[in-house]
């Protein structure tokens, strides 16, 4: 009996893993996903169209140095563009200093402008934050930022242009 009990366990949880594998790399990073975008390049034009770093950032979910952007000490009034593709992203009116060394704004510039997916990339979920229109990286999303909304975007300066208003 208990051995039964045991394999039917392990059958589902067996199962459970099988199902979730696509879920999971799905998630995983901007260059898995499958959903397509309004801007959308093949991996050649991709890099063609961006610098090794941007590239690096914006189509394989990587991360700059923490204070290496001299984005992470703009203070000027602007908006803040995706680097793939020039998307509205962030407004120098929800900037902060988080003094995490990353560029931080406690909203996003309109609800509509970046995307949200589940990462694992470290072992454990944290809210990856893409552009809308292109899917590029942008960074991640956390729930220690300053209210009204309690969020940090956390964002890699590389992945962002910003224009002065
Ligand atoms: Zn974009």
């Amino acid at each position: 009996m208990t051995k039964l009990t045991t394999n039917r366990r392990s059958a589902l949880a067996w199962l459970g893993a099988g199902a979730s594998v696509p879920v999971l790399a799905a998630c995983g990073g901007s260059e898995a996903r499958a959903q397509s975008y309004p801007v959308s390049y093949s991996e050649a034009e991709w890099r063609q169209r961006l610098s090794a770093q941007e590239f690096r950032i914006l189509r394989q979910a990587g991360t700059e140095r923490a204070f290496s952007s001299p984005l992470d000490d703009e203070k000027r009034r602007g908006t803040y563009h995706c680097a793939g593709c020039g998307n509205r992203v962030f407004s120098s009116a929800h900037k902060y200093d988080s003094g995490t060394g990353w560029p931080s704004f406690w909203r996003a510039i309109d609800d509509g402008a970046v995307g949200y997916t589940t990462d694992y990339k470290i072992g454990y979920p944290r809210t990856e934050e893409h552009c809308a229109d292109c899917g590029g990286h942008l960074g991640h999303r956390f729930n220690d930022g300053p209210q009204p909304t309690g969020h940090r975007h956390c964002i890699n300066g590389v992945a962002l242009d910003f224009r002065p208003a």
